[in-house]
This record gives C-alpha cells, sequence and structure tokens, in this order.
C-alpha cells in the first residue's frame, strides 16, 4: 500500500500479513510491526492501540475535559487526518468541530478542501471552512513576491497560529488541537536547539495555556505518536487524505532533522520517545526556570490589528506584519497559460524546463526543453542553481511536467532561488488540448522515436 506524494516526496509503505499473529489478540495475522514497543499488531489492534494513546495523552496532559468544545485543525494531511477521527472514537461524546484554513495554494490547498470535507461528512463532525482568498484577500503564494520568499513556512505557521486562534473563538471553542506528531515536536526541538532558539522550544509543549483571556488552549494529542503510525492509521481506516505535498514546504530544515532522526531509529527504536521524555522533563522547565529568573517573559498584549496575542513591542502581530508586507509588493505571477505559451513573443529569452522522469521525458518533450526531473531539484536546489546559472539574468525559465502540479513547485523552488521561473499552467496535458496544439505539436518528437 504505498502512499504517493507528488512533488517528490514518496513514503513507501507496504502493510502487508507479517506472516505472525497478532501479539495483542492472537488471533489476526499482524501487519504493523512496532519495534519499540516490541509488539506486532493486527489491524483492529492496531486503531485500537493508536486511539487508546491518543485517550491516554489527554487525559495524562489534562488536555480538555468533557465540558470543552474542541476545534480540531484539519489539514487534509495524514496526520490531522487521523488525529480526527481518532478523537472522535475516543471520545465519542466530546464537543467537537472541525476547522479548515485553505491557504490558496495551487494545485493543494482546493484538493485538501475537498478530502476534509469528505472526512468531516463521514464522522458527522460540523467543519468550519476559512479561505484565505476569499475571506482574506491573498494567497500563501503571494508571499513569494515579498522578502519571506524563503521563509514560507514560518510566515504560513504564523498565520495558521493566528487564524485558527480566531476561528475558534469565534466558534465557542476552548481547546485547539493540532495534529503534531513525536517526530515534527523532536525535529522541530532539535532544529530550534541547534539554532538556539529556545523560546520555540517551549511552543512545542504538549499543552499551551491561553496567553490572554478568551484564547483557546492549545493541545498537541498526537505528541506521544511516531509520524509513521499515522500513515499506518489512515490507511487501515481508508481515510481520505492528501496525496501531494506542498511545494512550499520540500526541503526544509527540519525535514533534515527528521531524517537524522530516523537514521538514529534505525540503531535504537526508542530514540524519539526517548529525546522527547529528556526535553519535556528537563529541558524545558530548565529553560522556563530561567527565564522568569531573568524575567524575560514578554509582556503579551493583543494586536492593534487583529486582537490576537502578540508579544511584539509595537503591538502589531506577527501575521499582521506579514499581510502588511503583501500590499507593498507587486503581484506575482507563478503561471502562464497554454495560449500564452504558444504565443511567447520571439524576442523575450526563454529556457523551457522539462522536470518529469527520464521516461517521460524520452516518451515526448518539447524542442530545446531542459531536462532536470523535479526529485533533483527539490533534493538539490543548490546544485540546480549552478546548473541553470547562465540563464539567471537574462531569460524567464518555463518549467513543465504533465499536469502542472509537479512543476508549480518546481518553479516555487527556482522563485526562492531568485529565478524568473513560470510554470506552464496544466502541464503538457492542458497544452494538447488547446486549438493551437497543431502548431506547437511539431515540437513534440514522435513518441518513442527517442530523445
Ligand atoms: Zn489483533
Ligand atoms: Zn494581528
Amino acid at each position: 500500500m504505498p502512499y504517493a506524494k507528488c512533488g517528490g516526496v514518496q513514503y513507501q509503505v507496504r502493510l502487508e500479513p507479517l506472516g505472525v499473529p497478532c501479539s495483542e489478540c492472537r488471533r489476526q495475522e499482524a501487519v504493523v510491526h512496532l519495534r519499540y514497543a516490541r509488539k506486532r499488531l493486527c489491524a483492529t489492534c492496531f486503531s485500537d492501540f493508536f486511539v487508546r494513546r491518543v485517550r491516554r495523552t489527554v487525559e495524562r496532559y489534562r488536555m480538555f475535559g468533557p465540558r470543552d468544545r474542541v476545534a480540531v485543525a484539519v489539514s487534509g494531511g495524514k496526520d490531522s487526518v487521523a488525529l480526527l477521527h481518532a478523537l472522535r472514537r475516543a471520545f465519542p461524546e466530546q464537543d467537537l468541530v472541525a476547522m479548515y484554513l485553505n491557504l490558496g495554494i495551487a494545485y493543494y490547498s482546493d484538493h485538501l478542501e475537498q478530502k476534509v470535507r469528505d472526512l468531516a461528512r463521514r464522522l458527522e463532525v460540523p467543519l468550519v471552512v476559512h479561505s484565505l482568498p476569499r475571506d482574506e484577500g491573498y494567497r500563501m503564494d503571494d508571499f513569494l513576491a515579498t522578502r519571506y520568499r524563503n521563509k514560507m513556512c514560518s510566515v504560513c505557521g504564523a498565520i495558521k497560529r493566528q487564524l485558527f486562534s480566531k476561528l475558534a473563538r469565534e466558534q465557542g471553542a476552548t481547546v485547539v488541537a493540532t495534529g503534531h506528531n513525536l517526530d515534527d515536536t523532536v525535529g522541530t526541538m532539535l532544529s530550534a536547539f541547534f539554532a538556539g532558539d529556545f523560546e520555540s522550544i517551549q511552543r512545542l509543549k504538549p499543552v499551551l495555556p491561553p496567553l490572554i483571556p478568551g484564547q483557546a488552549r492549545k493541545v498537541k494529542p498526537l505528541i506521544h505518536t511516531p509520524e509513521i503510525e499515522d500513515l499506518y492509521y489512515v490507511l487501515l481506516n481508508r481515510l481520505p487524505v492528501q496525496e501531494c505535498s506542498c511545494p512550499h514546504g520540500l526541503g526544509s530544515s527540519v525535514h533534515r532533522y527528521k531524517d537524522l532522526l530516523d537514521q538514529m531509529e534505525q540503531q535504537n527504536p526508542n530514540v524519539k520517545h526517548q529525546l522527547l521524555a529528556v526535553f519535556l522533563k528537563k529541558f524545558v522547565p530548565l529553560v522556563e526556570q530561567q527565564q522568569s529568573r531573568e524575567a524575560e517573559i514578554p509582556q503579551v498584549q493583543p494586536c492593534v490589528r487583529c486582537g490576537e496575542p502578540t508579544s511584539s513591542p509595537d503591538r502589531v502581530c506577527s501575521r499582521c506584519r506579514r499581510v502588511e508586507m503583501l500590499q507593498q509588493a507587486r503581484r506575482l505571477r507563478l503561471e502562464i497559460t497554454p495560449e500564452e505559451f504558444v504565443a511567447w513573443p520571439e524576442q523575450e529569452p526563454r529556457v523551457l524546463i522539462d522536470v518529469r522522469s527520464p521516461e517521460e521525458y524520452k516518451e515526448n518533450a518539447l524542442e530545446g526543453a531542459i531536462h532536470l526531473p523535479a526529485d533533483e531539484v527539490l533534493a538539490h536546489p543548490r546544485r540546480a542553481a549552478r546548473r541553470l546559472k547562465a540563464w539567471r539574468r537574462s531569460h524567464t525559465l518555463v518549467v513543465y511536467c504533465n499536469t502542472g502540479r509537479t512543476s508549480y513547485a518546481v518553479a516555487v523552488k527556482l522563485r526562492n532561488l531568485g529565478f524568473r521561473a513560470l510554470n506552464l499552467q496544466g502541464g503538457l496535458e492542458a497544452l494538447r488540448r488547446t486549438e493551437f496544439f497543431e502548431r506547437v505539436a511539431r515540437r513534440l518528437p514522435v513518441p518513442g522515436a527517442g530523445g
């Protein structure tokens, strides 16, 4: 059962019978091996184990009680999808509301919205959808035109934190639950630790009390759940989940620390659980003690623009400051239509970049296109930048794949690297449908003729 993610990332997960009976029920065949717990579980027992851990985590940290209205931030990714489903099962009587924030990311956000709508309908949980393009008047993609173009994940984080908090308040929720898993938490801890950013480390605690009156408490019921198990849970319960990764999130530093943790796990199956325990029990209290001694706790006040809490001296929160930046930025175009592509003026220099697999490229490519597989650009962006250096100032890079989806992620990455890159909207499939196709078709070699 592979879980394919477009845009270069793919989880290769096999959930096949392990040839031994389940260590819990002893009746069914095991499909999941949990090395750290020394268990091999069948599908039913694994789901029960997963839900039990969520219930225990909620109770252990007193995340919420029977009277709380719990707003669950659902992105459509495996973690938050597993979270909503498991919370519904662990607390059947709990007042739950799901929240989805459409970030206006092309080839991504609308796809996720559909998945979340399906899930909420299936679980009969009320859903609130808030849309950046519709309700706020901007898209995440717009930040590529600002100086935050290389910090998209941190901008996105600031926007989500503030808007989920605001949405939860509007829904009368006392608690906001998010899908941060064990790997996210420990990976971010390491990344923040190496950067000496101790304030961020505190933000990773399982429960964050309200900063100002009326704000919801923030909780992470999956903090003890390894990332891969969210995926097992989603697959075994056949839940609707995202199939592609965010074009902005690829290759961030937290990913690198997560890879490192996976390597350490090969030697020590318990390493992630151990690191979390040390951080929560020893390190965070130490940092908090030190800060209270130095009286460094920043004064939290409501933002003068949006009313959400901020510790910034000018009382403008990080979200409002970033959004203001958009007003000065020119509207950035990231795509051209197939029609514009065909009518490209001769005098305007462009380079075509084909980001498909070598096999697809051999089958049919546009004349003169450079082949640069998406995996390579996303895994080694600096190397790709060196290869394209000659065109950096003089040319527009037109990036394409079959559907436009993968190449969009590459165009975004090339923008991050300072190139003038445009994605061919809808990819070669859309190009084939245009009435201009006859003209362009001549540029496509006959399939099988080699390239
Ligand atoms: Zn079993
Ligand atoms: Zn604000």
